[in-house]
């Protein structure tokens, strides 16, 4: 396999060999290291360029010099080097890029994290690794992929398989076995049988992975267009026991077919058809999503906009016939577009989706009209405020978009009507 040297070309690429550069012209080995070059032999562009180094995090610190760089995780051994200027002065927008020693694992005694590190060669670390297609290094300097770990073989082969005993590796850090699931579902890949099998074995004891981390982890397999087969292949292994309790009660054929009409996956449309199709009712659905933000921790952001879908996907999928004043105040909902998504997502018959989408196209003077009404107009009327205003006004808006009621006036005329 050839490393493909056009994605060498990209700014964060160029930034990254520019360190590897600095640090052999001192007389250090660098490489980069794992997800990058996994990607770019896959022919992916990679997130980022991580390199790795046989030069201690003091040793970086010198040859880049202090100021520019940042100690991240010091006691992993990873700095972040900071890019040069430019020549107009102004930094690149470029993120610091993550420099990491070459190290050797301790033992594993909390399930998660070795309990102590030392410095290594580039085979020992690549040993410590979690998956061979994650064990490669690329020497830009001699064009070279240096491979301790087979993990050439598994790529071509499309393999995710564990590097030494499945049993162990996933025994000293289970966040792993999630991992497995997030590259089987982004990358397309088929588990080696021996990791499937630890997988299964020690499932149970992802139980001691934090929500959060586990939410890191789902928030990239549900953002992918195969999501379904992650889904699939958590409940296949007992770990969506610890993810996503209920998930085994999922129709599998119509979550594949609402994912195949959902026009854009996003994290936020993704849960909401998902949810929408595990649970027939909108409230058991809500209920679900509550759950799992409390353990996954999602933004508020997020969960505001996938409880309006799962709430409002359904109505807009029904519209055809509704009155305007019905569906009005969903397409002026701020997560209108997730809405739509899912509806589109989960309608067998698009005439409701049509409806609402020509309804979108409307000016915004006639999507969201300013009320006729305000409640200081009523003040202003000389009526007290009261429950009455709330229904009163409600009703306003009602004719109003109805094309029922069209001016101040004929509200006023209304109101008075009314007392
Ligand atoms: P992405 O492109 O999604 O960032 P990645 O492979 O770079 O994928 P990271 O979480 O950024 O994933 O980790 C960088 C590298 O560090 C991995 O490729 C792998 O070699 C190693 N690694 C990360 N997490 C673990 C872990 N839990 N156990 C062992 N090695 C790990
Ligand atoms: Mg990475």
């Amino acid at each position: 396999m050839e490393f493909p040297t056009s994605v060498l070309q990209s700014a964060p690429a160029r930034e990254a060999i520019r360190i590897v550069d600095r640090l052999r012209d001192n007389g250090f080995l660098a490489v980069l290291a794992g997800g990058c070059v996994r990607d770019a032999l896959l022919g992916r562009t990679p997130k980022d360029f991580d390199v790795a180094t046989e030069a201690t995090p003091d040793s970086v610190q010198r040859v880049f010099g202090k100021r520019h760089t940042i100690a991240f995780g010091a006691s992993f051994g990873v700095i972040g080097v900071i890019p040069p200027r430019s020549k107009d002065g102004s930094r690149e927008s470029l993120p610091p890029t993550e420099v990491a020693t070459f190290r050797a694992d301790g033992t594993y005694s909390d399930g998660r994290r070795p309990d102590h590190v030392t410095y290594g060669t580039a085979e020992a670390d690549a040993a410590r690794r979690d998956f061979t297609i994650n064990g490669l290094f690329y020497d830009p300097a001699e064009d070279a992929i240096l491979d301790y770990v087979d993990g050439i073989a598994d790529l071509q082969s499309m393999h995710l398989r564990t590097i030494g005993e499945a049993d162990r590796r996933f025994d000293e850090d289970k966040l792993r076995m999630l991992r497995a699931v997030r590259f089987v579902t982004t990358l397309g890949l088929s588990v080696e049988s021996a990791t499937l099998a630890a997988i299964h074995q020690h499932a149970d004891s992802l139980r001691v992975v934090s929500g959060e981390r586990i939410g890191a982890e789902m928030r990239r397999v549900m953002c992918q267009g195969d999501a379904g087969r992650g889904l699939q292949l958590l409940v296949d292994t007992g770990l969506s026991r610890h993810v996503w309790p209920g998930l085994d009660a999922m129709n599998w054929a119509k979550l594949r077919s609402c994912w195949q009409r959902l026009p854009e996956i996003t994290f936020e449309t993704a849960m909401a058809t998902t949810l929408s199709v595990l649970s027939s009712e909108a409230a058991e659905a809500q209920a679900s999503l509550k759950s799992l933000a409390r353990r996954w921790k999602l933004s508020t952001v997020e969960q505001r906009a996938i409880i309006a879908a799962i709430e409002w996907a359904p109505r807009v999928v029904q519209c055809v016939d509704e009155p305007w004043s019905n569906l009005q105040p969903i397409l002026v909902n701020r997560d209108v577009d997730v809405i739509v998504a899912v509806a589109q997502a989960i309608a067998e018959d698009g005439a409701g989706i049509s409806r609402a989408q020509r309804e979108l196209q409307r000016e915004p003077a006639t999507l969201n009209p300013p009320p006729l009404l305000s409640g200081d107009d009523l003040i202003e009327m000389g009526l007290t405020p009261g429950q009455n205003f709330r229904t009163w006004l409600a009703e306003i808006r009602r004719l109003q978009l109805d094309d029922r009621l069209c001016t101040r006036e004929d509200a006023v005329a209304w109101v008075r009507q009314q007392t």
